[in-house]
Order: C-alpha cells, then structure tokens, then sequence
C-alpha cells in the first residue's frame, strides 16, 4: 500500500489534480483537474453513461442545479440532511462528531484494543439523539486529534446545503439550495421521462452531475470536498420487486468497478446498521484507501419515498399506470449512487505502482506506473520519433497527427528513450510508439504495452486497429 502523500505529490506533479484557486492560498475542499486528470474524469464518466445508458431499460438525464425549495422539503433534505458537529473549546477544532469517534474506533483497533473499539461502535451504532454522541466522546475520553484536549462544546445539527438566492433580492423567499445531490433532479422528472421515452416499469435514470455539500471537514484529498461530481441511477420497479432489482444492482456495479481495473481484494461490501429514514435495504462498495476504508458508492433501496413525498409536495401523481395488468401504483425505486471524484480517486490508488526494473544492460532503477485501464487512460498513446534527425521527426508527427483523430495522443520527442517511456508510465499511457530507422525503410514502427514493457514490431498502417482491438 502505497502512502496518500506519495499519490497526491505525483497527481500534482503531472497535473492531473491542483488545488482550487492556488494562487489565492486554495480554498478548502474545492479541486481542479488539470490536463489529465479532466481526462480521466471524463473517461470514468464516458465508462459509467455507456453501461448505465446504453441499453433498453435506462434513459439518460441532465437536470438544472438550482432547484425549486420545495424539493428539498419533500426530500427531507432541509430538515434532515445535516451532520453532527463539535467543537473543540480549547483548540477551536471542529469535528463532525460520528467523524471523531469512528477516528478513535480505527486508532484503537491498530493498537490491537479489540474489545474497547467494539464496544464504542456498538454504542455508535445505537445512536438516537444528538447528545449521545457527546455522552460517548465524554465516556471514552475521546481527546482532540490535534490538541489532545476533551475540553468539548455540546453536540449541534449542521445542514450540509449550500444557500443563495435567485434574483438580486436575499430574502428568505428567494432562496435556493446547490443540490447536495442528483438524485432529487431524477425523482422530479420521473413522469416527464416515464412518458417521453416511452418507457414501462422497470426502469431507470441515469445522471451524472455537480453536487454540493458544505462539509465540516474536507480531507484526505478528494474523497471528502464541497464540490464533487455524482453519478447516480433511480431504477423503478414495481412495490415487492425491489430486492430481485438490488441484488441486481449489486452485482452490476461491483462488476463495473472490476471490469475497469479495481482490484477485488480492494474493494469490500459494507452493509448499513442503521438505514436512512428513506430506505428499505442499504450497501456501499467501499475501496480500501491508504487512509483506511471508505465509500465509493452506495446502492439503496428506497422504496416508494420520494415519489410519494414528491407528489405530496406538488400535487402531481407520481404514479405508474400498468394498462397491460390493470393496476396503477407508486413505483419502489432502487438506486445505484457514486462519486465521481470518490471513484478517480480509488482509481488513481488501485493504477499507483512502483518496480524495479533491469534493463538490457543490467541497470536497476524503480519504475512508477500508473496501471490504468486502458479505456480509462487519460492518454491513450503516446508516439517518440527515436532520434530528431534522418527523417524520423516528420514520420512520426504524421503518424501522431493520424492517431490523434481517434485517440488522446502524446508526442514526447525530449530525452533518452527510456526517460520518455518512464514519463508515459507514470501518467498511465498504455501504448508507446516509436519511430525507428527501420519504419522509414519498411514502414513498421515498434508498439510497447505499458504493463508487460513488451514491444513487438507492427506496421504503421496497423497501428490504429492494434489500439483499438486492446480498448475493446
Ligand atoms: P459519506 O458517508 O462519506 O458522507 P454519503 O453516504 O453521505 O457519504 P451518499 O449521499 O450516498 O454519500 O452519496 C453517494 C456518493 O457520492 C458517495 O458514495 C460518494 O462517492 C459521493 N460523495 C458523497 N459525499 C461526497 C463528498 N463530500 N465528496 C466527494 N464525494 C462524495
């Protein structure tokens, strides 16, 4: 496992992740993705809409951020959606509170104190009331991580949506919310899509979007931040039908993860004790960070919740007629709910890797490569005239010009061969191409896989359908 510290410096280094306004000192939990971390954003993305969308039973959606306020009363987002916050009296720290003792719970369970960390999340686990979380720091003497002092404020309710107004009055009557969720866009369009797409239940939405989610602490890179992308899918189903549609749902995305590349023995399933007040039947596929474990994405069963509170707060039917069975209902929904950003960043953990390799002439050095899918590379290929002279250059800017019509291309012509196959490796490019004295007399060029550092030689006008036959 390799240290967060040694990932971020390298995604910051190669421009894949910068800090979000870096010349005004950053603003917290707030990223910007650079030349190739856009990339492989959008590739991640580009694999979820193509499982997601292409197929029968799925329509796609882009819906408006700013939402009617009434959405969030029906959600329950504006009087639930909220964590437990602390404060720290002497150090001024500020904690989400169920944060701070899950914190203690892990740092008790490395020192090997099992039966006091199982005992403190039994307690956290029957959690009703906000002051039972305070009754628990209290017990335990759970000390500030930063100043070791217990010196502890009461335990508040902190709403996580961002507000603003719409229009150039503030007044509580024209105030708005970011949506801390995409969700809610799906739940409101469900009858408009329903009809236009003709659709019949089962099926579903899929959306991918901005979030927003004022959070106490933002930490460990992009896993936690105010600004995060979602992609998520509400499937209808009929009332009775929805743990037949979760099993399958389950099984659909923790193949997703796979099928790109995630590591098995990295991912792990973790039921929820204690389910939101919307959901029948709840599971998050969690990714085993270098900080520790955490959720990627949650699949929830939330029965008939939201469309019904959606048409309790619009006076709209949310119903789903069934002319062939001739009943009429309130679909179940069952959904599958990720992160973009959470998703890249366990991306970019599960691809980090470092060997040593030997070259011809028995020199050692440690390689750093990013092993990536090949469909998720932010660089598909990258092309290196072998020496700037005797006609190479202007092959293998053709060849790159060719390329760069179906794939994210690279051309490196600066330094020793191996020095530009190294800078390839550590971005994740899975195929190098070089043009040699030998591709001007035979027109062949030599192809060189990431993983294996394999080459084999082809011909030039093979080179496209030898990429694309790998992507598939
Ligand atoms: P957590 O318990 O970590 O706060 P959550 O259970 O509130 O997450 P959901 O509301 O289920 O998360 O959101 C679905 C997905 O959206 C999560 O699995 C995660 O990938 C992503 N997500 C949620 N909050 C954030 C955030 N603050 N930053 C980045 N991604 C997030």
């Amino acid at each position: 496992m390799y240290k967060l510290d040694t990932i971020i410096s390298l995604a910051k280094r190669r421009g894949f992740v910068f800090r979000s306004s870096e010349i005004y000192g950053g603003l917290n939990g707030c990223w910007d993705y650079g030349p190739l971390g856009v990339e492989l954003l959008r590739n991640i993305k580009e694999a979820w809409w193509k499982s997601m969308t292409y197929r029968d039973d799925i329509e796609g959606l882009d819906a408006a951020i700013l939402m009617h306020p009434k959405t969030w009363e029906a959600s329950g987002h504006t009087s639930q959606f909220s964590d437990p916050m602390i404060d720290n009296k002497s150090s001024k720290g500020r904690y989400r509170a169920d944060n701070l003792i899950e914190e203690h719970i892990e740092r008790l369970r490395r020192k090997k104190k099992t039966n006091l960390a199982d005992e403190i999340e039994k307690s956290l686990s029957e959690v009703d009331e906000l002051s039972d979380y305070f009754d628990i720091i209290m017990k335990y003497e759970i000390k500030d991580p930063v100043s070791g002092s217990t010196d502890w404020t009461e335990v508040r309710n902190f709403n996580l949506m961002f507000k603003t107004f719409v229009g150039p009055v503030e007044d509580t009557g024209n105030a708005v919310y970011l949506r801390p969720e995409t969700a809610q866009g799906i739940f409101v369009n469900f009858k408009n899509v329903l009809e236009t797409g003709r659709q019949k239940v089962p099926f579903g939405i899929a959306q991918i979007g901005k979030a927003f989610r004022n959070e106490i602490n933002t930490k460990n890179f992009l896993f936690r931040t105010r600004e995060f992308e979602q992609m998520e899918m509400q499937y209808f189903v009929k009332p009775g039908q929805e743990q037949k549609w979760f099993d399958y749902w389950k099984e659909q995305r923790w193949n997703w993860f796979v099928e790109y590349g995630m590591k098995p023995e990295n991912l792990k399933w973790k039921q929820h004790d204690k389910l939101a007040h919307y959901a029948n039947m709840a599971v998050d596929i969690e990714y085993k960070f270098p900080f520790g474990w955490g959720e990627i994405e949650g699949i929830h069963s939330r029965t008939d919740f939201d469309l019904s509170r959606h048409f309790e707060y619009s006076g709209k039917k949310m119903e789903y007629v069934d002319t062939v069975n001739k009943e009429r209902y309130i679909p179940y929904v069952v959904e599958t709910s990720g992160g973009v950003s959470r998703s890249l960043m366990a991306f970019l953990c599960n691809a980090y890797d470092e060997e040593v390799v030997t070259d011809d002439k028995g020199k050692s050095e440690t390689r750093t490569v990013l092993r990536f899918h090949p469909r998720l590379a932010p660089v598909t290929v990258a092309v290196f005239p072998l020496v700037n002279k005797d006609g190479m250059p202007e092959t293998a800017h053709k060849i790159y010009k060719g390329l760069q019509k179906e794939y994210k291309t690279a051309y490196d012509k600066g330094g020793a061969i191996g020095r530009r196959y190294r800078r390839q490796d550590e971005v994740g490019t899975p195929f190098c191409v070089t043009i040699d004295g030998q591709s001007l007399e035979d027109e062949t060029v030599t192809i060189r896989e990431r993983d294996s550092m394999a080459q084999q030689r082809i011909a030039i006008d093979s080179i496209s359908t030898y990429i694309s036959g790998k992507l598939k």
